[in-house]
């Protein structure tokens, strides 16, 4: 693409963008009475403007039917969360079944450890990356102890090479070989939260069950964000958040993925609740559990309905879209970000280093060399919304459903007169 730092440009390529009508969908904060440039979905979502109607509808139910609301609500709660499943599989690249909506996602992380993390004498090492991101490093460091073994004998991390921003497939491969018959687990980020690299994680995936190990994979940055095959990756697990590129709400609800081979086995050691039980018999109140033959054999409590709401408004959102225009999308629209930061910084003469490598989703991570916090604030006040990360970067990730091309070239404009001014 021959991109051009010129409104015109930007122009042409929102008029030319399909999911450009999907912009008017949501919500943006405004600031200076204009709309935001919005560079943190990569931290929390827009809120779609269909959201508020579904959770309406929940709150309308509920004062209507109460009680009943549970098998005669418009959308019954009972199995509320099984409506999720499906456009839910396409987003992750799974079977239906292999799919369930629960909980949070810390949370579900350590419920798919009780299953999958089952150390012995001889094997009970994890493989994670380096700084990964700190709920999930104290998830390990818990569930290790919890166990009964030492962190810092059990947990493993992978290096990034010295003066290199980014971690490499084979160093990631020569540790799972190294760690060999003492690895129990790999569970590392699919896409990295901080320089927003993308994990070949069919590789990965390939190298750690090879060495005999379990690898789950933690894509609270990745889905709706980048391509994911879990199923035919025959990843053992996985769980993400929503509310970043997923859009469905503060602290939402988290989904899980767990491979089709483990969905018949019945003595799975599981931490078990009355959803996870068979529906047709759910109700008679026996005392003897009998799992769902599907991921939903993890739910644990009835599900959140008000929670759910709004995630199944956006996932509907989605649906209508479908990830490939998504992807196609994001690559030119973070493909033209990098062209005008590029741009920017020739005309400046500053120094920004993208830290980001090519293999990545729609996040780019620049440290701003020269620069400093003064820059970050200069940016908020004048309605770009962005991340500030110690020691001097910032985050910049453009989701393809509500950025446009005119924001990118907008914001090279502010950012320029911010580092002139200064
Ligand atoms: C956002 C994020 C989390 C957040 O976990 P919650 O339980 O939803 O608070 C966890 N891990 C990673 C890698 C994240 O990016």
């Amino acid at each position: 693409m021959n991109y051009e730092n010129s409104l015109e440009f930007a122009r042409r390529m929102d008029a030319n963008d399909v999911l450009g009508p999907y912009r008017e969908k949501f919500h943006y904060p405004r600031i200076n009475d204009k709309d935001v440039i919005y560079f943190t979905g990569n931290s929390l979502g827009l809120q779609p403007k269909i959201a508020k109607g579904y959770v309406d509808n929940i709150m309308q139910d509920w004062a209507n039917l109460a009680v009943e609301g549970h098998f005669y609500a418009q959308k019954p709660w009972w199995d509320y969360h099984e409506r999720l499943a499906n456009p839910l599989a396409k987003i992750v690249g799974a079977l239906p079944e292999e799919v369930s909506v629960m909980n949070t996602l810390s949370v579900n992380l350590h419920f798919l450890m009780v299953s999958f993390y089952r150390p012995s004498k001889k094997r009970f090492k994890i493989i994670c990356e380096e700084k990964a991101f700190p709920s999930d490093q104290y998830m390990l460091q818990s569930q290790v102890r919890f166990h009964g073994y030492d962190p810092s004998e059990a947990i493993v991390e992978v290096k990034k090479r010295k003066g290199e921003h980014f971690w490499r497939t084979a160093d990631v491969c020569a540790k799972i070989d190294e760690v060999g018959e003492e690895l129990a687990l790999v569970l590392i980020g699919g896409v990295n939260y901080y320089n927003g690299q993308v994990f070949d994680m069919e590789t990965i995936t390939k190298a750690g069950r090879t060495a005999g190990a379990i690898v789950g994979w933690d894509l609270a940055h990745a889905v709706g964000n980048v391509e994911l095959k879990l199923h035919r990756w025959e990843v053992d697990f996985a769980a993400w958040c929503s509310y970043k590129y997923m859009n469905s709400g503060p602290g939402n609800a988290s989904g899980i993925f767990v491979h089709e081979r483990y969905l018949d086995k019945k003595d799975i050691p599981r931490f078990e609740g009355w959803w996870g039980t068979k529906k047709e018999t759910r109700f008679l109140m026996k005392p003897e559990f009998e799992p769902i033959e599907t991921a939903d054999a993890w739910q644990v409590s009835n599900p959140p309905v008000l929670s759910l709401a709004p995630y199944l408004a956006s996932l509907e959102l989605f649906e209508a879209v479908g990830m490939d225009a998504l992807l196609d999308k994001q690559r030119l629209l973070t493909g033209y970000l990098e062209f005008i930061l590029r741009a920017i910084d020739k005309e400046v003469d500053s120094t920004f280093e993208i830290i980001t490598p090519e293999q990545r989703g729609c996040q780019l991570s620049v440290f701003l060399h020269g620069e400093g916090r003064p820059l970050f604030e200069y940016l908020m006040k004048n309605g770009v919304i962005v991340d500030w990360r110690e020691p001097n970067v910032i985050r910049l990730a453009p989701a393809p459903f509500y950025c446009s091309f005119e924001d990118m070239y907008q914001f090279g404009q502010i950012l320029k007169m911010g580092i002139l001014s200064k």
